[in-house]
């Protein structure tokens, strides 16, 4: 018998109808002689709401309380959902991570899954029943509840494909799949039937929030092939799968952008040995990853370093930069929060050259700065004023796809 995981986000579960609906699509996989595993994010808005709660006593809430509430959303759906499917004579029983228990580190709010004990799931659905797991949470060693960042539902979902050797994880979502850029700006933006773990690894750390990255590592890892598709429309969606030959063909498979960095910069810092180590090290040692890094040429000795990292981050970044720039003897620490990155990202870049000059050439031909750049094999990604970044998306979206179309086949 065939075993599918199957996760449903926000706006999947964003109302009763909606859940009844989820119900029903869950039941048709059943009929059809599946084993089915469900992993159900919070009903659209629930986590938003939990996190402006603990908002309005401070900015800066305990991490584990913070996860304690909200992670209570995801158990109120998966709650609901069993509800409904046993309503419509499906039998089903739902888990919250603990109850799994899927086991993670302890950075709370950021936690990653370490290991999934399968026994009571597997229990489950050797009697016939629709297993329903809450998405984004699970425990640590020491019995704390922890939520695996934003977006971890689809973490969950692929980590327990991986960790049942599940046939396919489905990823249900408010969109029918990938597309070459962000549906909700580009107008013209397509569906990619299939895409590369690395090249969607790419755009989903590059802004492409239709996948939380580490679902994708994940799925990379262990060979989990996924499908991204809609909840509403009966249809083919993307298929997340191995590099093949044939990928390569294309440049630019997507663009993405992201509005979710800071940059900090650290101002007249004396150019010598260690320096950067310090820096660095101090954030590395506060969980902060950062992004981007750009160091100056040095003038009389004196260079500025300017890098960005998570806007979540990016309080505590700054005053740890602050710290480390009155240790060093720098002169300042700038901060700015309206910016914006840019990336174009394709398997084919490895083969063909000139991307980056286009790239380039299409921001300047619409008066568009260039702040910091950054690149990979398979990517480019420039910094800009947040104000020009939807401008820039639709202008290399035009450029590097809808011009290339007559060269690429789409659905
Ligand atoms: P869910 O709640 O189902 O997890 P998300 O809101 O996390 O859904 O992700 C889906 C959203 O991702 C879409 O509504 C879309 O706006 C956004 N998105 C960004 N880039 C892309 C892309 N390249 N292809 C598809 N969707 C994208
Ligand atoms: N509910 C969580 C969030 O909003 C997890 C998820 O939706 O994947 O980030
Ligand atoms: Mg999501």
């Amino acid at each position: 018998m065939p075993l599918i995981v199957q996760k449903f986000g926000g706006t999947s579960v964003g109302s009763i109808e909606r859940i009844k609906n989820v119900a029903r699509r869950v039941k048709r996989s059943v009929e059809k002689g599946n084993k089915v595993v469900v992993v159900s994010s919070a009903m659209s808005g629930e986590t938003d709401r939990l996190l402006s709660l603990t908002r309005e006593i401070t900015n800066n809430p305990d991490p584990r309380e913070q996860d304690q509430v909200v992670s209570t959303g995801e158990q109120v759906a998966i709650g609901l959902l069993s509800i409904a499917l046993k309503s419509m004579g499906v039998d089903a029983i739902s888990f919250t991570g603990w109850q799994v228990p899927i086991y993670t580190d302890s950075v709370y709010t950021k936690a990653r899954i370490k290991r999934i004990d399968t026994h009571r799931i597997r229990k489950e659905l050797e009697e016939g029943k629709v297993v329903i797991v809450a998405g984004f949470q699970g425990i640590d060693d020491y019995g704390n509840i922890t939520t695996l960042g934003r977006g971890g539902s689809d973490t969950t979902a692929v980590a327990l494909a991986a960790a049942l050797d599940a046939d396919v994880c489905e990823i249900y979502t408010d969109v029918s799949g990938v597309y070459t850029a962000d549906p909700r700006i580009v107008e013209n933006a397509k569906k990619i039937p299939v895409i590369s773990y690395e090249e969607m690894m790419e755009m989903a750390s590059l802004g492409a929030k239709v996948m939380q990255i580490r679902s994708v590592e994940f799925a990379a890892k262990y060979g989990v092939k996924i499908h991204v598709k809609s909840s509403f429309l009966e249809e083919d969606g993307t298929w997340i799968v191995e590099e093949s030959e044939d990928m390569e063909d294309i440049v630019v498979r997507g663009i993405s952008h992201d509005l979710k960095e800071s940059r900090i910069t650290v101002v007249r810092v004396p150019d010598k040995p260690g320096i950067a180590a310090k820096l660095f090290k101090a954030l590395g040692d506060n969980n902060i990853v950062v992004d981007m890094i750009v160091q100056n040429v040095s003038h009389k000795g004196f260079t500025d370093i300017s890098f960005t990292v998570n806007k979540t981050d990016a309080d505590m970044a700054e005053e740890i930069a602050r710290k480390v720039a009155a240790d060093i003897g720098a002169e300042d620490v700038e901060r700015n929060d309206r910016i914006a990155k840019i990336s174009v990202v394709g398997l084919g870049m490895k083969t063909h050259a000139g991307t980056a000059a286009k790239m380039f050439e299409t921001l300047y031909k619409e008066g568009i700065n260039i702040y910091a750049i950054s690149t990979s094999e398979i990517k480019i990604s420039c910094l800009i004023d947040e104000k020009y970044a939807e401008l820039a998306v639709r202008a290399l979206h035009e450029a590097f796809i809808e011009n290339m179309e007559g060269e690429i086949q789409y659905e």
